[in-house]
């Protein structure tokens, strides 16, 4: 159908962004973007290059991860990205890494607290661990699910990766590299084995209080 070329379009094109500066590696992680007006999404195929991905290649589905087009395997993570979308009328874009820094506190399983303002203003008040479920699982679905309710924009995937939202694909891509730099430093700080500060309650609650009013806005105006 003509009228999903634009979304796959967007994910050929910002796969290809995400793979030229390292975030993407191989065929590890997958994205995927709302179909406006419409009960589906355009998602990245299964264990596919993205570097040789074409508009034809890229999978149609709708929430119960039925195919309306595309020729290839859908990724294997549809559930979760499908799941993202039923649950957050405010999200758009769906990115799923296996991103370094993130991905090394999925193995201490050690949750980001607030510690910018910027990060609660675009992630969430922190960033919660969802519990280990095998990839591609309809387990990690559910728990997936039941975390993004929260309306917080950034997860960590226990023993697994980083997943990340957005109102649209380019906040998607933003969030992405706000949590990379957070995990970073929060590592770093953890190594030197002093006390780590966080933001005053107050300034969090006011940063969320934004971010929660923007999710609203953005969650009225979708039409499906
Ligand atoms: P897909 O290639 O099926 O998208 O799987 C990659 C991945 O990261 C699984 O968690
Ligand atoms: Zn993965």
């Amino acid at each position: 159908m003509q009228y999903f070329n634009t979304f796959k379009q967007c994910i050929v094109e910002t796969a290809l962004r995400l793979l030229e500066q390292d975030v993407l590696k191989g065929t590890g992680g997958n994205l995927s973007v709302r179909v406006t007006g419409q009960q589906a999404f355009a998602i990245t195929p299964s264990n596919f290059d993205y570097a040789q991905m074409t508009l034809d290649d890229v999978c149609v589905l709708d929430w119960e991860s039925t195919l309306l087009e595309g020729a290839r395997k859908p990724s294997i993570e549809s559930g979760m990205h499908a799941a993202v979308y039923e649950t957050r009328p405010d999200v758009n874009a769906v990115i799923h890494t296996h991103q370094p820094y993130a991905s090394a506190l999925a193995l201490i399983n050690k949750p980001i607290p607030a510690l910018y303002d910027e990060q609660v203003r675009f992630l969430g008040r922190s960033v919660e661990i969802i519990p280990y479920a095998p990839s591609g699982t309809g387990f990690l679905k559910k728990k997936v699910q039941a975390k993004v309710r929260n309306g917080h924009n950034a997860f960590i995937l226990k023993n697994h990766g980083a997943l990340v939202l957005g109102s649209d694909i380019e906040r998607a891509i933003h969030n992405l590299y706000l949590l990379e730099k957070c995990a970073l430093t929060y590592l770093l700080a953890l190594c030197t084995g002093e006390k780590i500060s966080r933001i005053p309650l107050a300034v969090r609650e006011i940063a969320f209080a934004k971010l929660r009013a923007d999710e609203k806005r953005q969650g009225d105006k979708e039409t499906w």
